[in-house]
């Protein structure tokens, strides 16, 4: 349970026999609603583009504004956007400035993008597009990359070269959804693959879509086709279906944190042959057999709900400890967009969780997805504790973090990070646990299914997969090893 801004969501439709996609939008989003609540929005084609904009969770279905919604957006090809601020301002009139998707129009050419992921190259791309458009009208990334493919639209470059261009000119993390001015919905990734992006089709292949994570499909009862591949990019129009591999990826890098955080548990990642929760429970029966003292020291196993829950029932598994679903939430106390101070955050944390009195007097195997800041983690061990616990120990499914995110997780500095000043030891003195266990890497990384060389283990080794990224986690971490101030977000400072 963390409160890190996380990635955001996106989905896209289009529907060859020129039905209204927004029912699909709607559960495409809804079903993504963990990657992104600080806003919400959608746009539609119907001779021009129709959009709603707002902030917090997606309405319920029954909402007098989802009517609304359903009845003004009837176009046949649509994207929408579930965002929580990893980059901009993230104030309420900011947030609302930078709701997606994003409409951007110059020199005749128009386009319409919602987008997953982080730039690291924004200080340059700033100042490049700035004197070609002048000054910008938001705080977030996804105007610097509607703009870098206006650049080449306007020029009459084509959708191709001018996503191809984005491609090879914008360093960082990027999955897009977007539309045309005639309506075509495309779709894209960035060359290392670094956030999640799959498509489908319903049964006849009349529709198609486009989602983050696969439960964007199956809420809609589409099939999935495939993840679509780093460097490439697809195209739904009145003409039918294209597919280009644009650039030929030199090598992938695909974020490690969805896995053991990020993503929905009944999701598919990256075209793999297993859902989330079952690498989740891997991931447990690891951190089982990584601890040869296991058994003589813990009388039951529990989960920081919700990520930790797989691990937890895998962990019970490895080691045949009795495995109880003592902590829980409140389901109805939900984060809202105008909370934004890490403060109002945590407590909000701490008044969604309950604990159930079995774990009195028992010591306790507590499975986390990870420990960033190590706050969160120290006031639900001081929670255990006041309801009995005998002694608490921390079983943590991703590797200690150790550097800073630069592809749009909320982690910008070494030291905001508790893993880059401490080892587990010292982290279980600190955070009042009795010891911490981190899965090792080697682990982690075979139950994924993917190589070591196909993911992003940025934060876990301060080894990037883009240069500038490294460039400046290099300078980042000299400057935190002399004790001087970081100032934060430096890859965003324009
Ligand atoms: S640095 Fe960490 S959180 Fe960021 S993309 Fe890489 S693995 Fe994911």
């Amino acid at each position: 349970m963390k409160f890190l801004k996380e990635a955001c969501g996106v989905f896209g439709a289009y529907d060859m026999d020129g039905g209204p996609v927004i029912s699909y939008l709607y559960w495409g989003l809804i079903s993504q609603n963990h990657r992104g609540h600080h806003s919400h929005g959608f746009l539609t084609f119907d001779n021009g583009f129709s959009s709603h904009y707002g902030l917090d969770l997606l309405p319920p279905v029954r909402h007098p504004l989802t009517r609304k919604l359903f009845k003004k957006l009837r176009g046949a090809a649509g994207i929408g956007h579930v965002r929580y601020a990893t980059s901009g301002k993230d104030n309420k009139r900011w947030l609302l400035r930078d709701t997606q998707p994003f409409i951007v129009e110059d020199g005749g050419a128009k386009i319409a993008l919602a987008y997953n992921g982080n730039i690291v190259n924004v200080s340059q791309l700033r100042l490049e597009l700035k004197s070609e458009f002048g000054n910008l009208s938001t705080s977030s990334d996804v105007e610097l990359i509607s703009k870098k493919l206006l650049q080449g639209l306007k020029k009459d470059r084509g959708l191709s070269s001018s996503v191809k261009a984005c491609m090879r000119e914008v360093e960082g993390a990027f999955s897009v959804v977007g539309l045309t001015q005639k309506g075509e919905l495309f779709a894209f990734r960035d060359s290392l693959g670094i956030r999640p992006l799959c498509y489908g089709h319903d049964e006849d292949k009349k529709i198609f879509a486009v989602s983050s994570e696969s439960v964007g499909l199956n809420i809609n009862n589409f099939q999935y086709e495939s993840e679509i591949k780093p460097g490439e990019l697809l195209v739904w129009s009145k003409d039918g279906f294209t597919q280009e591999q644009l650039v030929k990826p030199k090598m992938r890098a695909f974020c490690s944190f969805e896995f053991a955080y990020f993503a929905r548990p009944d999701s598919i990642l990256n075209g793999g042959s297993k859902p989330v929760y079952k690498i989740r429970e891997d991931f447990g029966r690891n951190l089982g057999k990584e601890d040869s003292e296991i058994n003589n020291k813990i009388d039951i196993v529990i989960s920081i709900p919700e990520t930790g829950d797989d691990a937890a029932y895998g962990l019970h598994e490895q080691t045949g400890i009795h495995w109880a679903r003592a902590l829980r939430k409140h389901r109805y106390v939900t984060d809202r967009a105008f909370i934004t101070t890490h403060k109002e955050r945590e407590m909000i944390i701490m008044k969604k969780l309950n604990i159930g009195g079995e774990i009195k007097g028992k010591r306790v195997a507590a499975v986390e997805d990870s420990i960033v800041r190590g706050d969160t983690s120290r006031r639900i061990i001081k929670k255990m504790r006041e309801a009995g616990a005998k002694k608490v120990h921390m079983y943590i499914t991703f590797p200690r973090i150790i550097s800073p995110c630069f592809y749009g997780i909320d982690m910008s500095t070494f030291s905001e990070l508790i893993g880059a000043k401490h080892d587990a030891t010292e982290i279980a003195r600190i955070i009042g646990a009795d010891s911490v266990h981190y899965q090792s890497i080697e682990n982690f990384v075979k139950s994924t299914g993917l190589e070591r060389d196909e993911l992003c283990l940025g934060c876990l080794t301060c080894q990037y997969p883009t240069p500038l990224a490294q460039q400046i986690a290099d300078k980042m971490k000299a400057k935190f090893e002399k004790g001087e101030k970081e100032t934060g977000r430096v890859y965003e400072s324009s």
